[in-house]
């Protein structure tokens, strides 16, 4: 079992838990090196990392980047960062700053659909209003009683192709791992498994073509354990990163109790040959 977490979110993006909790319930679960990674925001490091503190756990500060790479969104997480390196601050605050105006469209499209109120009602979970985002949507959809969990409104109305989706360009696959490596930190791809299911997933080649770019970026390590994949899907990531040469790295991508894939923490091993990423930061 592993016990590093390298990837999870807090009320500062779309998570239910404070930093602080989110940091406890990690240390009740057994977890000794943590990295809180919100999406697009890092506002809730200083708190994470005083709360590992306590626990005396190993803190990495950590973010996970909004990507828009072709037609495909994908997420770019940046471990060991350092937040306060201003062009990662300023690259961070222009891919938040659409949120509100998607937001606004998405509440339009779901009211044309029959569905009114989702503005306000998801603004009322977004503990950073900045930060609005669909995972603040679906939880008003379920209060509402529109469906009975999260993970169905997302299929019915906030997954691509659906009512309430409204395409988005995020930041640029170059930017973002630019500023992850300018702040001292390490490029990884984030749960690569989700990008090659579902409706315009990515086939092989083109997984093949993301890596090919990725690692030409400057981009060192993939997740292989994460929550959002499947033990076979540890395998072939695995197989993945030893073809690309990449650095693997595991998180639940933990968001509230009772909402996420995982708990957090508790992550199987990685499959044999895989190389922790955290030798990055630990300079073997
Ligand atoms: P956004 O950045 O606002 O587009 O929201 C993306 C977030 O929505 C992800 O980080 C997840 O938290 C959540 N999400 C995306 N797809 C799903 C899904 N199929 N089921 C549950 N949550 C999802
Ligand atoms: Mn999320
Ligand atoms: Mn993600
Ligand atoms: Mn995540």
């Amino acid at each position: 079992m592993l016990d590093h977490d390298l990837h999870c979110h807090s009320s500062i993006s779309d998570g239910t838990l404070a930093p602080a909790e989110l940091v406890h319930r990690a240390a009740e679960r057994g977890v000794k090196e943590l990295a809180l990674t919100d999406h697009d925001d890092m506002d809730g490091l200083d708190e994470a990392r005083a709360a590992a503190a306590q626990h005396g756990m190993t803190f990495i500060n950590g973010v996970e980047i909004s990507v828009t790479w072709r037609t495909h969104t994908v997420h770019i997480v940046g471990l060991n960062i350092n937040p306060d390196y201003q062009p990662l601050v300023e690259g961070l605050r222009s891919v938040r700053s659409g949120r509100g105006e998607r937001a606004r469209k998405m509440a339009e499209e779901l009211a044309k659909a029959g569905i009114g109120g989702t503005l306000q009602g998801a603004y009322q979970y977004a503990g950073n209003s900045n930060m609005i985002g669909r995972a603040h949507f679906a939880r008003y959809l379920v209060e509402a009683g529109h469906c009975k969990d999260v993970k169905s409104v997302f299929n019915r109305y906030l997954a691509k192709g659906k009512t309430g989706y409204v395409s988005h360009r995020w930041a640029a696959l170059a930017d973002a791992i630019g500023w992850i490596l300018g702040s001292g930190g390490v490029a990884v791809l984030a749960h690569p498994g989700r990008y090659m299911v579902g409706r315009s997933s990515m086939g092989k080649k083109t997984m093949h073509e993301l890596l090919t770019e990725f690692t030409g970026c400057g981009g060192q390590a993939i997740e292989v354990v994460s929550g959002s994949h499947t033990p076979e899907q540890y395998a072939e990531f695995a197989r993945y990163a030893a073809e690309f040469n990449l650095l693997c790295s595991c998180g639940s991508d933990f968001h509230g109790p009772g909402e996420s894939y995982r708990d957090m923490g508790r992550l199987p091993d990685f499959p044999l040959g895989c190389k922790p990423v955290w030798q990055a930061w630990e300079g073997r």
